[in-house]
């Protein structure tokens, strides 16, 4: 065992050094492949290639929730942390496993980084699910910590927001948003949507390939509660008594559309009214104190 290893085996209360998985596993790769679940993603894949898809406990699996209860880091507080991790590790196994299971119509995640969550990629996966959700109230908040979710290729990809971009204007018959008025508010999404190379998944096997090279047919973004757009009325501006209608969100979704090139069709902002409960595990959103 190495120096610092046995720290890492307690809760979260009891580990002192929250990067220290991460520079343990930098520094040696066989403790890398069991701080990535490895061993437990073969026993996992050597269970899954055994079995006929009639029988076994897998081919009934349709739905998987990782949670961040197993976990004992955060993994990462800036942007920046976040992509190194992506880029010096492997991805990890045990979700892209259970991801891509013929059975598993319904996946979430709440963990933005780490063993149990989905590459931060463009994911192209063996049998995709139907629907991936993804849900962290740190989702696209642009101070702190920032990340970027996955796409999952051949999914509806679900992200609910715990929407702090809030937009108003009047409503009083043509007023115009300006579109500089909106497009600061879009740049997470414009990044996470830049046409870049593709994680391709197959068995234990990835590899990048190009953007241009994959198919967006049945691929779906639903974005939550990112932004708000509502108009105001009332007498005078005084926050006690104006009142504030949301919009349908057309005039941002327009705006978005402009910028986003072969994911315009395929990517939709909605309001949190609109949300279904995660098709995972039930999470009803971030949304259920919140005022309009
Ligand atoms: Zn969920």
């Amino acid at each position: 065992m190495l120096d610092g290893e046995w720290t890492l085996s307690g809760s979260v209360s009891t580990t002192g050094d929250c990067f220290l998985g991460m520079w343990l596993a930098l520094d040696h790769p066989t403790f890398a492949k069991r701080f990535l679940l490895c061993p437990a993603a073969e026993a996992l894949r050597g269970t899954v290639d055994s079995i006929s898809e009639s029988q076994g406990a897998f081919s009934c699996l349709e739905r998987v929730i990782m949670t961040r209860e197993a976990e004992s880091f955060p993994w990462g507080v800036i942007q920046q942390e976040f992509l190194n991790f992506n880029n010096v590790f492997d991805p990890p196994p045990i979700p892209l496993l259970l991801a891509s299971l013929p059975s598993v119509k319904h996946y979430c995640q709440q963990s933005p980084i780490g063993l149990l969550a989905l590459p931060n990629r463009i994911l192209k996966i063996e049998h995709p699910p139907e629907i991936v959700t993804v849900h962290h109230p740190g989702l696209f908040v642009e101070t702190g910590a920032l990340w970027l979710p996955p796409i999952v290729l051949g999914a509806t990809n679900r992200y609910m927001c715990n929407g702090i971009n809030l937009l108003l204007s009047s409503d009083k018959p043509g007023t115009i948003l300006p579109p500089e008025d909106i497009a600061h508010y879009l740049e997470p999404l414009k990044v996470m949507l830049n046409e870049i190379p593709v994680l391709h998944v197959e068995s234990n096997e990835s590899k990048t390939v190009p953007f241009d090279s994959v198919s967006l047919k049945d691929t779906k973004v639903e974005i939550y509660d990112y932004i708000r757009h509502c108009t105001v009325s009332g007498p005078g501006l005084d926050i006690n008594t104006i009142k504030r209608h949301p919009t349908d969100l057309s005039r941002v979704q327009s705006i978005l559309d402009e910028k986003i090139g072969r994911w315009k069709g395929k990517v939709f902002l909605k309001n949190r009214e609109d949300c279904p409960p995660c098709s995972a595990c039930g999470f009803g959103g971030f949304w259920k104190y919140k005022k309009v």
